[in-house]
This record gives structure tokens, C-alpha cells and sequence, in this order.
């Protein structure tokens, strides 16, 4: 689909929704006067609210249907409840602990699940990987607390919560409050909000996530948010940790937790991995693992689970040379960007820029952030995300931490709107300079200057004796003090001494004074050769499930014909099997030549399926399109004779004869995206679809 095209249906669908839950407002009031407990007046407002949102459907629906030629969409509900529903019934996913009732927000893999998982994980290793030469780790999920009180993790990895003072029910604050803004400004409370409401509350809706604990709840209060489905009161907000606690060791006194993030192993190991790169920046190093939050309230299947697996990458580099030697490669590639200026904009739309005109008009920050956001955007259309439904979303700036220098997201659009699926943020040197801080090891890199260079130096040298009998046990918190000034902080204890009185310092949270001749602190000039410097990072981070959720929904369409059926259209390359083998008749001989076809096939590392059930070849087909199964090969009389069979495209149907000896090696090319299905149908002879499969 085109981007307008993606863009229309997702309006309209919003469009739909809309008019959907008015529909809701207008029937429960319409009940409630019944009983006399709304007016006629409350009623009339919400038929005349739904009125306006049939006459803006309508308008959807007209756009929609000039740009596309199609006549409608789905409402999304109903296209996410087909796509689970196929996704749970060809187990590719089962709610865990199913038969004790379930755990919200967590999933297994069932057997094609676990398939086309494998396979998108294994074009990431390639993609990334392989092809950029990266540092592959593997850390422990179990983490202890130092680790996660430098990262700041455990002060700040919260999301603000509400209870129902009635039930105990636990909401997320932010969420529940975008709800209520967005039914302000999207007219759907009763009577309609005002101009100048709706506007507040779509601006209010924009920086829900910069409120403090304060505001939020003030928010709250004055939209009157009440718990969901029950109508209770709310508790006011409060921080709460998203980390799984545990502790470590039989004792259990050392305190961990589980990780709520892969990257942290990386930078723990930076600087035996600099070893291994022979000391030589910029390099990559990544991780693929599972990572653990305990959501507050996960409602969106799939995607806010509370174990994911992650791919994180974490590119070091110089923090002023950012620049990246592949960037000529990517640069003329033009993927959907929706910068800060176009979201502040009118329009509000994402657009295609090429890369290079990205970094080079300031856009983007750098090459090196450039250049991931290319290879992102190859990867996605390598698995088979439909690219006109991807975008780069850039953070606006109260969304970014404050040492970030830039961020950007990889949305993916899929029945719950569009969805954060990677995100990508050049994070300066704020994380190896924090596990430097916390574990006192110097994590940093060495550059040797081109020339050497003339600077000017200071030079701190506590006197121990005088600083021993002035601050007596205090003393080596005082020197550790000292040596740790920054050189303003030196100049500022340099120049009260030179001027005669004491100076004071700060150490752990006290204020000492500094006696003259305590230290000494020069100017020095000096000649350097080079220098140590903290590398600054750039990190691409991938959500393997939401990856393959988007997937499940893009891939998924109805057959049409007379027995109207579900397909999974999968890339051959992430197809969880990529070749169904039938014989043509329940005969021995045919299901011994589907054996061996077969047999052939797994030797090659194609995963394949042999079906002898003998039910008609419509009903085999239907059930491998359910599965996603991009080929089929069916093996008949005539194979046996001359020694070919019959190969079928899943989407075209389309069919051609091919001799099984070469069946292998073409399935490979075919599934390593190395040869099309065109290129195949050109080659080889056709064959006309069997009357069965109309
Ligand atoms: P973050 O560290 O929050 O930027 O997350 C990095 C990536 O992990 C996101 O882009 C998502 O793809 C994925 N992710 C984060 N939280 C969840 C979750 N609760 N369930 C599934 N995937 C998640």
C-alpha cells in the first residue's frame, strides 16, 4: 500500500472507532433515561455528537476510497481479533500458564511462532551482526543492583500508577489520562467540549509524558478520570518500578534484579571488548536476550509484554567524530521520516527524505544515527514489514534525556495505531561515564593526536599531612575529594587560598574548609601526545515481538473465492515453513518420492511438511496458507516418470515444473531472497493451477 494509502486507512479506521464507542455512549444514555437517570437533553447532545462523527466516517471513506479504489476497511478491532485468532489456533502464540488460568503479559511461542521468531532473530544476527562486523555478547538476565543503580535504573526505571480505592486495581496514570484527553478533543464526551477545550486537551495530550507526579494527578483530577470499567475513585498517582526484584545467593543478601534491558551487559564489558577490538574505535557490540518488566497493566496483547526479547546494539564512538565509513551506502535511501518540524507542523505527516539530505540540512544529528535508521529500514522490508507502514519518528525534545543528543523510533503502524518497535538514540557518553563513576574503573578509550599538542594543565596535589591533622578520619574522603574537582571547582579552591582565608569543599553531602597549605594546585603547560576520552554511544534497540506482531497483522489477508480463507503472507525468508511437499494421491509410491523430496529439502536447512492426509488439494493449500507456507510442491505420476514436480506460489498461486534434483538449491535462493518468484516463473515451464484449488 502507498504511504497516503496506509495514511487514509488508518484515519478512517480512527474515523470508525469514533463512531463506535459514540454508538456506545448514545445506547448506555439512552438506557439510563429509561430509568430516569439521564435527560432527554444529555441523550439529544451524544446523537448529535455521533451525527458529526458519521458525517467525518463518511469523509474518510470518500478520501480513503479515491485514493485506493478499495471500497472499505475493517474496523480494527474485528482485523486484530481475525489475525490473534489465527495467530492462537495455528499456535504461533498461546497465552502462557493457559491451563491455570493465564498471567497477563506473558506468551509462548508455539511451534511456528518459535520458527519465524528463529528466523527474524537470524536476519538480525546476519543483517547487523555479520554484515557490520559487531561484537556479539551473551550476559546474565539476573543482574546484580550496583549495575542497576549506576545505569539508573533502580531510582528511575518507574511509570507513575493509580489504584481504584475500591478493587486495588492498578492502572497506568499517563494512560488512563490520554484516554480521557482524547475523548475531550475528539468530541466524544457528553455534551461535546468547546473549541477551546478540545484544544487544551490535545495540547495537555502531547506532554503527558513530561508531568511530574503533581500534575499528573492534578490532571487527573480536573478531567475527572475515574478507574475503568468500575467508574471508582482513583488513589492520586505514584512511582512505581517496573524491575522484577529477586535476590541472589542462598543467603540472600545480595539484591538483583532481572533486566530490564540487554544493554547494560555491553557497557559493563566495554572495556575487555575495546581489548578485543585492539583498542580501535568506532566498533559495535550487541546483544540478543530476553528482558523483564513488570508492566502495570499490559492490555495490548502482544505488544507490552512483560518478558520480550530485545536486539541491542551499542555502537561506541568518538564523541566528535560521528561520522560512519558506510554512510555512502544508505544515503540516497529515502525512508519515512517524521521529523520534530513535521509533527510541530500543520500536516502532521511523515515523508520520504533520503538520508544524505537528512544529515547534511541538520535533521538528523549524524551519520553514524543516519546510517542505523537506513540499515532499520532495510531490515524491516527484508522481513517483510510493508515499508509504507513504517516510519522514523523523531523525539521531541522534552521526550529526550537530558544527556541524549538525538533519538529516533521506529513506528510501525498496525491495528493499534502506530507502534514504537526500535528505537534509536545517539545517548553521548552518559553510560560508560556512569558505570566509570559507580565502579571506579576507568572506562574510557586512548587516542594518539595526529601532532602533539601544547596544553595548559592543572595539577591537584592534596598535602596529606596538613589535610591528616586538619580533618583527622574525614582526611581520605576530603583528598578523594580534592583530586576529583572539576577544574572550575580547582580554580574556585586555588584562588581562596591564594587570597589568605580557607576554601571551602563539598565531600558526601558536607561542607569542609580547606586551611591554606592544605593543597596545591598549578597551572601547567604540557605537551601531549594524546589522550584518554569516554566514547560516546549510539543505540539502535530492537523489540523482537513487536517486530513479528506487526508482521503477523501486515502479512495477514483473506483468500478470495468461495471458501474465504486466512493467509499468512510471509517473506519466504521468515516463513516458519517454507515448503509443503504433497503427493498428488494417498499412493505408497508417491508418499515414498514426497519422502525423499522432502528428506532433500531438510538436508538443504529448509524446514518443509509432508502432508499424505489425502484430503482434496483446495483443503491442503488452505491449511499451509494459514501457515504462511510461501511454496508447495506436489508430486504426482508424471514425477515419477521424468523425475520433476509441481512447485506453487502461495500468493499468485501460480504454478511451474521443476525437476526435483534442482528443487533444494532452488528453494534456497528462494527463501535467502536471493532469487524472486518472477525470476523462478520465467525459467521454468508453467503449469496450469489443478481445477480443485479454484
Ligand atoms: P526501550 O528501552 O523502552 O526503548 O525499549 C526498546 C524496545 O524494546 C522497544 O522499541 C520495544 O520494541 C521493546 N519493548 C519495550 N517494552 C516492551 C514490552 N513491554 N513488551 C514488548 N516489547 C517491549
Amino acid at each position: 500500500m502507498s504511504a497516503q494509502g496506509a495514511e487514509l486507512e488508518a484515519a478512517l479506521q480512527e474515523a470508525i472507532e469514533s463512531v463506535a464507542r459514540q454508538g456506545d455512549i448514545v445506547r448506555s444514555l439512552k438506557a439510563d433515561a429509561k430509568d430516569g437517570k439521564a435527560d432527554k437533553a444529555a441523550v439529544d447532545a451524544a446523537i448529535e455528537a455521533l451525527k458529526q462523527l458519521k458525517v467525518v466516517q463518511e469523509q474518510k471513506q470518500k478520501a480513503y476510497e479515491k485514493a485506493t479504489g478499495k471500497s472499505g476497511v475493517q474496523s480494527r478491532e474485528s482485523f486484530r481479533a481475525n489475525v490473534v485468532n489465527a495467530l492462537e489456533r495455528k499456535l504461533f502464540v498461546i497465552p502462557s500458564f493457559k491451563i491455570y488460568g493465564s498471567v497477563a503479559g506473558f506468551y509462548d511461542y508455539g511451534p511456528p511462532g518459535c520458527a519465524i521468531k528463529s528466523n527474524v532473530t537470524q536476519a538480525w544476527r546476519q543483517h547487523f551482526v555479520l554484515e557490520e562486523g559487531m561484537l556479539e555478547v551473551e550476559c546474565p538476565a539476573v543482574t546484580p543492583e550496583i549495575v542497576l543503580k549506576a545505569s539508573g535504573h533502580v531510582e528511575r526505571f518507574t511509570d507513575f500508577m493509580v489504584t481504584d480505592v475500591k478493587t486495588g486495581d492498578c492502572h497506568r496514570a499517563d494512560h488512563l489520562l490520554e484516554a480521557a484527553l482524547e475523548a475531550v478533543f475528539e468530541g466524544r464526551t457528553t455534551p461535546p467540549a468547546g473549541e477551546e477545550e478540545r484544544r487544551a486537551a490535545r495540547d495537555l495530550h502531547a506532554r503527558v509524558g513530561e508531568l511530574g507526579v503533581a500534575e499528573l494527578g492534578a490532571a487527573l483530577t480536573r478531567y475527572g478520570v475515574a478507574a475503568p470499567e468500575t467508574g471508582n475513585e482513583l488513589s492520586t498517582p505514584f512511582p512505581f518500578n517496573l524491575m522484577f526484584k529477586t535476590s541472589i545467593g542462598p543467603k540472600g543478601d545480595l539484591t538483583g534484579y532481572l533486566r530490564p534491558e540487554t544493554a547494560q551487559g555491553i557497557f559493563v564489558n566495554f572495556k575487555d571488548l575495546l581489548y578485543y577490538n585492539g583498542n580501535k574505535l568506532p566498533f559495535a557490540a550487541a546483544q540478543i536476550g530476553n528482558s523483564y518488566r513488570n508492566e502495570i497493566s499490559p492490555r495490548s496483547g502482544l505488544l507490552r509484554v512483560r518478558e520480550f526479547t530485545q536486539a541491542e546494539i551499542e555502537h561506541f564512538c568518538h564523541p566528535e567524530d560521528k561520522r560512519h565509513p558506510k554512510f555512502g551506502s544508505v544515503a540516497s535511501l529515502a525512508p519515512l521520516l517524521y521529523s520534530r518540524a513535521l509533527q510541530m507542523g500543520e500536516e502532521k505527516r511523515a515523508l520520504p527524505m533520503p538520508l544524505g539530505e537528512a544529515v547534511a540540512g541538520g535533521v538528523i544529528a549524524n551519520e553514524t544515527l543516519a546510517y542505523f535508521i537506513g540499515r532499520t529500514h532495510l531490515f524491516c522490508e527484508r522481513i517483510g514489514l510493508d515499508p509504507a507502514r513504517v516510519r522514523f519518528r523523531q523525539h521531541l525534545r522534552h521526550e529526550m534525556a537530558h544527556y541524549a543528543e538525538d533519538c529516533w523510533d521506529c513506528e510501525v503502524h498496525c491495528s493499534h495505531g502506530w507502534i514504537e518497535c526500535a528505537g534509536l538514540a545517539d545517548r553521548s557518553a552518559y553510560d560508560l561515564r556512569a558505570h566509570t563513576a559507580m565502579s571506579k574503573v576507568e572506562l574510557s578509550a586512548y587516542e594518539t593526536f595526529a601532532e602533539a599538542r601544547e596544553v595548559d594543565t592543572l595539577t591537584v596535589l592534596p598535602n596529606k599531612k596538613a589535610l591528616g591533622q586538619a580533618f583527622k578520619g574525614e582526611a581520605k574522603a576530603v583528598t578523594a575529594a580534592l583530586e576529583a574537582l572539576c577544574e572550575e571547582g580547582a580554580l574556585a579552591v586555588k584562588a581562596a587560598l591564594e587570597a589568605g582565608g580557607p576554601a571551602t569543599l563539598e565531600a558526601g553531602g558536607k561542607t569542609y574548609s580547606l586551611p591554606p597549605g592544605s593543597v596545591d594546585i598549578r597551572k601547567e603547560r604540557k605537551r601531549l601526545t594524546g589522550r584518554s576520552f569516554t566514547p560516546a554511544v549510539i543505540e539502535p534497540s530492537f523489540g523482537i515481538g513487536r517486530l513479528l506482531y506487526c508482521l503477523f497483522e501486515h502479512s495477514f489477508y483473506w483468500r478470495a473465492g468461495s471458501d474465504k480463507r486466512s493467509v499468512f503472507r510471509f517473506s519466504p525468508l521468515a516463513a516458519p515453513v517454507k515448503a509443503t511437499v504433497f503427493p498428488l494421491l494417498a499412493r505408497a509410491e508417491l508418499n515414498a518420492t514426497a519422502a525423499r523430496v522432502s528428506a532433500a529439502l531438510t538436508r538443504a536447512g529448509l524446514a518443509n511438511a509432508v502432508d499424505t492426509t489425502g484430503n482434496t488439494i483446495g483443503k491442503r493449500y488452505a491449511r499451509t496458507d494459514e501457515l504462511g507456507v510461501p511454496f508447495a510442491v506436489t508430486v504426482d505420476y508424471t514425477s515419477l516418470e521424468d523425475g520433476t514436480a509441481t512447485l506453487r506460489e502461495r500468493d499468485s498461486t501460480a504454478q511451474v515444473r521443476v525437476p526435483l534434483d534442482e528443487l533444494p538449491a532452488l528453494l534456497r535462493e528462494l527463501t535467502d531472497l536471493r532469487r524472486t518468484w518472477a525470476d523462478v516463473a520465467a525459467q521454468y515451464p508453467a503449469q496450469a493451477a489443478p481445477a480443485e484449488e479454484e
